[in-house]
């Protein structure tokens, strides 16, 4: 069975996420309050609907409680980012990944019960200093 996601927020970051679990097969619903983000994933993702994620009950209308996992992907408004959380965390999804913009948003993130907290360009940072690391080893 196809397993089934959301992404909120088709910035560069979620937008990469959602064409590459749609690349892969997954069925994805791409949320975002810009008409035109939305539109350029309407070829892209499963479905792509205009919606602002901070509202509980527009949330509830798109079904997003059958979703499996649900990546929010709003970055510079941590408000908006902690609202959806909230809103996601009522409705009981099973599982939450949220992008943190800093340290304090992270704590609030896991305090109010994201699964998944994720710092994409730290982790990247991190990632790619090992790859230095371990390319320089070898090359010795
Ligand atoms: P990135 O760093 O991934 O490139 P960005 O800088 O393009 O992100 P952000 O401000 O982090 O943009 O927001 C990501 C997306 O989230 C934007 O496309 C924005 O329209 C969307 N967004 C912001 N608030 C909401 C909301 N309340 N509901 C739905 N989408 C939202």
């Amino acid at each position: 069975m196809k397993r089934e996601f959301a992404v909120i927020g088709l910035g560069r970051f979620g937008g990469s996420i959602c064409r590459e679990l749609s690349e892969e097969g997954m069925q994805v619903l791409a949320i975002d309050n810009d008409e035109d983000k939305v539109n350029e994933f309407k070829n892209i993702a499963s479905h792509a609907v205009i919606a602002d994620s901070t509202d509980e009950v527009t949330m509830k209308e798109l079904g997003i409680k059958n979703i499996d996992h649900v990546i929010v992907a709003i970055g510079d408004n941590i408000q908006a980012s902690i609202l959806t959380t909230v809103v996601l965390t009522d409705l009981g999804i099973k599982k939450i990944t949220v992008k943190a913009q800093n340290d304090y948003h992270e704590k609030i993130l896991n305090k109010i019960g994201a699964d998944q907290v994720v710092h994409p360009e730290r982790d990247m940072g991190k990632r790619i200093a090992h790859n230095i690391i371990s390319s320089n080893i070898l090359d010795y």
